[in-house]
């Protein structure tokens, strides 16, 4: 795991408000790491599992009431494990106001054991 934490943190741009920006290649508008989306990596990396049906979601966009969500939120490439929580997807649709998560590659995700 050492070794991806390298490649992780190279991809990484640490800002003075505490968000990490994924500065690596993207996948929607969320950072993309090897087969993972970035902030989902990081999660289970630093954190720990992910239970079934919970998604991974982002604390700093809830508190950033004058993000809109949706494509143009830059909270979607912070990947400090700090600002990432569990939530419902019912809950991260709210909260993303208009999150474009599809089932489908989460799906795709989960069936591919890293
Ligand atoms: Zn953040
Ligand atoms: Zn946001």
């Amino acid at each position: 795991m050492k070794y991806y934490e390298g490649l992780f943190f190279k991809k990484v741009d640490k800002q003075e408000d505490g968000c990490w920006m994924w500065t690596g290649a993207q996948r929607g508008s969320y950072g993309g790491f090897g087969q993972e989306l970035a902030h989902v990596w990081s999660y289970k990396n630093f954190v720990g599992p992910i239970a079934d049906g919970l998604q991974v979601g982002h604390d700093c966009h809830d508190k950033d009431e004058s993000c809109l969500g949706g494509r143009g939120c830059p909270h979607r490439l912070c990947v400090n494990p700090e600002h990432l929580k569990l939530q419902t997807p019912q809950e991260n649709n709210r909260s993303g106001r208009g999150n474009q998560w599809s089932p489908n590659y989460e799906r795709k995700l989960r069936s591919q054991c890293i």
